[in-house]
């Protein structure tokens, strides 16, 4: 069976390639040939998921998965969300977008927040989707260098280090990306 992932990401593909049974292959864009600009323009992360999933299946004819992340911090309710990438603005900069929610905290007792996956899967002419959060706060400071997007600012309930300080392995195990995709390979290795 043959299953797009609908990313660019080739380490994400083969991730989860290699957690699931021989026959299951993943395809990426790349793969298929799609070199253009999925459209992102549904208000909620379920919904752009779903979106992106929906029109490789219909564009490509492809089962297909793909996955949609943002940052919902409670002070803010639930800001940056679905505008976490755009957060500061269209340049989608990783250092713009934390200054500006650093700065939108400078105030707020309540650091708590969390980042929330969701991975739509359209499978068998079915729609599934499975969400993975993990909760933690927003520290005063950038600290670290590894990783991306939010990272330096964010530290997940139980650790005394920030995303961008612990390794790939501990973030996946305990992280949003990684609990979402457990699920969808969970699924796919029972139900196929
Ligand atoms: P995407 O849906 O995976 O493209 O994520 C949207 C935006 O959320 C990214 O541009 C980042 O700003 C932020 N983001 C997603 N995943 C992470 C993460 O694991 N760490 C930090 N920021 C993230």
């Amino acid at each position: 069976m043959k299953l797009v992932f609908a990313t660019n990401n080739a380490n994400k593909v083969k991730e989860v390639q290699s957690l699931l049974p021989s026959h299951i292959t993943i395809l990426s864009l790349k793969d298929i040939g799609c070199e253009e600009d999925i459209p992102e323009t549904q208000p909620t992360i379920e919904g752009n998921a779903i979106q992106k999933a929906q029109y490789i299946k219909e564009h490509y004819g492809y089962d297909c998965f793909a996955d949609d992340t943002g940052l919902e911090v409670n002070a803010l309710n639930g800001e940056p969300g679905v505008f976490s990438a755009r957060y500061a603005g269209e340049q989608r900069n990783a250092d713009d977008n934390m200054n500006k929610l650093l700065n939108e905290l400078q105030d707020k007792n309540d650091r708590s927040a969390h980042f929330k996956t969701v991975v739509a899967l359209i499978l068998n002419g079915q729609q599934h989707t499975f969400e993975g959060i993990c909760k933690g706060s927003i520290i005063n400071e950038k600290i670290g260098d590894q990783g991306f997007g939010y990272d330096p600012i964010f530290m997940a309930n139980g650790f005394e280090e920030t995303f961008a300080q612990i390794s790939l392995a501990e973030k996946n195990c305990v992280g949003h990306r990684g609990k979402a995709v457990q699920k969808l390979i969970d699924f796919l290795n029972t139900n196929n």
